[in-house]
């Protein structure tokens, strides 16, 4: 081979590279996940989110994500969503009124992104901060006229399949007033159920499913010792969920950072959210490391119009503060990564997640 022919082979070689380099990239864009981790800051807004970045001592995981969209989170009967419908939009793809949990605005039950999944094969989690009977989790798996009816939505999980479940709410299983011992139900069902720790170095049986009821409420708050429950809690429903071949789906919540919002207490809001962030990371390290997880972060609404003003007009300081004890109206930030993460670009109803996670794991 002489110079010139070596030059036009490796020029030949350099289009080839270029063309197969540009199929590849449009081959991974085009690519559909096999699993969802859909992270919900219960209440969180710009504002709350930018807390992590001030108030954090390490960088923000929100940082990372280069995927990002804004969602409209009006009910089908208010302005101001509360999480039940917040989260009922999410899962079922529909508007409905505020408390409603799993059913449509007539109270007729709808089929969730959990229960769908669940049926085809996939495995299934929820974890929350709160009861795990509690609006967000509960609009997951189970369907009631009201987010209130934390008893009935107890009875709920019995039948929905979900494979992995952490989170407080323990009254609602056991000492009920109607006597069911729910917890020795979901034994009887295949269920090992733990109610004083989680061991985040569980061996974990593929025959079994899990449930984790560490309080009788809701979890204590982290900066009254909840420690690294929301942490080992996801670790743990990756490591039993990604022993599914075909997939998984897992809802992990910071149920309080609301609560810190509706009591308006910044040091409350903040801590939650960075406890939130550092599941953030390691969802995000797990998911770069599998290449086959859609990660999404959101929120059901922003709660307390929470702000990051300056103090007294001295624009060096900053005085976290609140406009209301309740929701806002504002829009909400959409966080993605991974396989179908650009699907979740631009401004849209909170119902479009429900749609675009649908339609990425549509004919798996
Ligand atoms: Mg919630
Ligand atoms: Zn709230």
């Amino acid at each position: 081979m002489n110079i010139q022919s070596i030059s036009k082979y490796l020029s030949l070689c350099v289009i080839g590279m270029t063309i197969s380099c540009a199929s590849v990239s449009s081959t991974a864009q085009n690519k559909k996940p096999k699993n969802i981790i859909l992270m919900i800051a219960d209440g969180t807004g710009l504002s709350q989110i930018s807390a992590s970045q001030y108030y954090n001592t390490q960088p923000s995981n929100y940082d990372r994500f280069k995927t990002i969209g804004l969602i409209k989170t009006s009910s089908a009967s208010d302005l101001i969503t509360d999480s039940a419908s917040g989260a009922t939009a999410f899962s079922t793809g529909l508007k409905t009124y505020n408390g409603a949990i799993g059913v449509n605005t007539d109270t007729i039950a709808a089929p969730t992104i959990l229960e769908d999944l669940e049926k085809r094969g996939f495995a299934t989690g929820v974890i929350a901060t709160s009861t795990i009977t509690h609006a967000t989790p509960a609009s997951f798996y189970a369907h009631q006229k009201f987010r209130k009816m934390e008893l009935e939505i107890a009875e709920d999980i019995i039948n929905s399949g979900v494979d992995f479940f952490a989170g407080g709410g323990r009254k609602y299983f056991e000492n009920r007033e109607d006597g069911n011992n729910l917890v020795a139900t979901l034994e009887s069902k295949g269920y090992e159920m733990y109610l004083d720790r989680l061991n985040p170095m569980l061996s974990l049986k593929k025959d079994k499913n899990y449930g984790f009821l560490l309080a009788d409420s809701g979890m204590p708050k982290f900066l009254d010792g909840r420690g690294s429950f929301l942490y080992d809690a996801t670790k743990l429903g990756i490591k039993k969920l990604s022993q599914n071949k075909k997939g998984f789906f897992l809802m992990v919540e910071g149920s309080q950072v609301d609560w810190g919002g509706h009591n308006n207490d910044s040091e409350y809001l903040i801590s939650e959210l960075i406890d939130f962030d550092t599941v953030i990371g390691q969802v995000l390290d797990y998911a770069e490391k599998d290449g086959n997880t859609l990660v999404i972060v959101t929120a059901d609404h922003e709660t307390g119009g929470f702000t990051l003003a300056s103090k007294a007009g001295d624009y060096n300081t900053i005085e976290p503060s609140f406009s209301t004890g309740g929701h806002s109206a504002t829009m909400v930030p959409v966080f993605a990564y991974g396989p179908g993460a650009s699907e979740f670009m631009g401004i849209y109803e909170n119902t479009a997640i429900h749609a675009k996670m649908k339609k990425l794991l549509k004919q798996q």
